[in-house]
């Protein structure tokens, strides 16, 4: 049987935090095992800038603060270092197919959920039960994993260190030899 993951899924997949990968795989062969549907990982990864591009979408500037100018357009609620995605904490996945959000798909539901159960299976937690978009949306397509940290504490461990002090917390967390696996992408090289 042909590999279902995708080169562009692996790579998104090998920037993931390593304690993640393993369980974005499992996740997609019991996924495309439950529904006979293959999924890709459309998002993992982001820097800060990648999350300012999203984050301005649906928005505008005005003076220093962002306003909302079209909430239908909204990606995201978080700024730059206020998303698990900016510490390869996250993931967003798609539907293989001409349908990737099921926008066209009787049984969006039932899939979408058993995409959750799945993910949540392996420790994740599924944005489709806890991250509401501004459009009143949930945030379906995505998982994150945070090892007990908040938000705030792997900011200022960015702010630190960058990425590294953020993951090597979370080695620590876990009780693996720090920078195991890590595979950084160097600076400016994404
Ligand atoms: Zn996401």
């Amino acid at each position: 049987m042909k590999d279902p993951v995708s080169e562009v899924s692996r790579a998104r997949i090998q920037r993931l935090y390593p304690g993640l990968r393993p369980l974005v795989y499992r996740t997609m062969q019991d996924v495309l095992a439950r529904s006979q549907r293959a999924i890709n990982v459309a998002q993992g990864l982001r820097t800060f800038d990648e999350q300012l591009v999203i984050y301005s979408e649906g928005r505008q500037l005005q003076g220093d603060v962002w306003k909302v100018v079209a909430p239908s357009r909204i990606l995201t609620n978080s700024k730059p270092g206020l998303s698990w995605h900016c510490y390869g904490l996250a993931f967003d996945i798609s539907w293989v197919g001409t349908d990737p959000y099921l926008e066209h798909d009787n049984a969006s539901d039932d899939l979408w959920r058993l995409a959750g159960d799945c993910g949540e299976a392996h420790g994740f937690s599924w944005g489709g039960r806890h991250v509401r978009l501004l459009n009143g949306v949930f945030d379906r397509p995505h998982f994150d994993m945070a090892f007990g940290l908040t938000i705030a504490q792997a900011l200022e461990l960015f702010q630190h260190g960058g990425l590294p002090a953020v993951w090597a917390f979370i080695d620590k967390v876990r009780g693996v030899p720090e920078g195991q696996d890590w595979d950084l992408i160097p600076k400016g090289a994404h």
